[in-house]
Parts: C-alpha cells; sequence; structure tokens
C-alpha cells in the first residue's frame, strides 16, 4: 500500500529517504490518527530514531500531496485512504468509536466555491469534517426496538 505513495512521492520529484519512508509504514499500520509524536515513539519502539522536526518537515509534505492528512478534531495525522479523486479530501469522524470515514466530492467542492465567490472569496481549497455517529453506532444507539 506504501508503494502507491512511493510512486506518488517519486513521480514528483521527491527522494524516497529512510524518514519519509518508515513514516508513510508507521501510518500505513495505525488505526488511529497519530501526533508526531507518536510516530517518533512508534518508531523508537522498533530502533528507529527520527527527530520530531523531521517527522512535522515529513507530514507538512505528505499533506500538501495529499498523501496524508490532518484530521481537525484531533489534530492528529492519517494516511489518506482514498484514491485522489476530484474534490478535496474531507473526513467523518464518528465521536464514540473514532472511526473515520475520508471520502471527496467535487460537486460539495463547486456549491462551496460558488457561496464562497458570492462573498467575494476566492478559495483554493477546503478542509472540513463532520461529527457524530458511524452506521455501526448509530445502529446500537437505536437500542433493541431499532432496526
Ligand atoms: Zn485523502
Ligand atoms: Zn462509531
Ligand atoms: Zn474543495
Amino acid at each position: 500500500m506504501i508503494q502507491d505513495s512511493i510512486r506518488i512521492l517519486q513521480a514528483r520529484g521527491y527522494k524516497i529517504t529512510q524518514p519519509r519512508k518508515q513514516v508513510l509504514e508507521v501510518l500505513q499500520g495505525a488505526q488511529k490518527p497519530l501526533s508526531p509524536y507518536d510516530i517518533q515513539g512508534l518508531l523508537q519502539k522498533q530502533g528507529k530514531y527520527v527527530n520530531h522536526v523531521t517527522i512535522y518537515r515529513i507530514l507538512d509534505l505528505f499533506c500538501s500531496l495529499n498523501l496524508t492528512h490532518r484530521v481537525l478534531s484531533s489534530g492528529g495525522f492519517v494516511k489518506c485512504a482514498i484514491e485522489s479523486k476530484e474534490g478535496c479530501h474531507r473526513f467523518m469522524v464518528c465521536s464514540r468509536c473514532g472511526a473515520l470515514q475520508e471520502f471527496a466530492d467535487e460537486e460539495l467542492c463547486r456549491d462551496e466555491n460558488r457561496f464562497a465567490q458570492n462573498l467575494g472569496f476566492h478559495t483554493e481549497y477546503h478542509l472540513s469534517e463532520s461529527s457524530g455517529l458511524c452506521a455501526n453506532c448509530h445502529k446500537k444507539s437505536e437500542g433493541p426496538e431499532g432496526v
């Protein structure tokens, strides 16, 4: 799976350094958003030491290339889970179990751009996140009578 990211980096002319590869691997294996310190700690457990400033720089680069994203509500980082489609990548975050669902929708972007333009604003990109219950948690919250 990190092969896709490596290919994108190479196509954009970036070198595949050990720390870049290691950060990708840690994020690939993560079950939840990770802070730069989480990433550093996980690498350290494998006997790899990467300076946290380096990790920040790597995450900046990866986020600018849509290889990773920063989850707004937690501030943690996740590996991009969708193919680069048209439209900004956004998240739905379950407030109960923390499940993340990533999506992109070009039409949603267009609507938002139009809305902003009516206010004289020219949008470059969108950051947005929905908070609520995932399908599983919502089903459970309906109780025994539900479904
Ligand atoms: Zn993404
Ligand atoms: Zn949930
Ligand atoms: Zn957008």
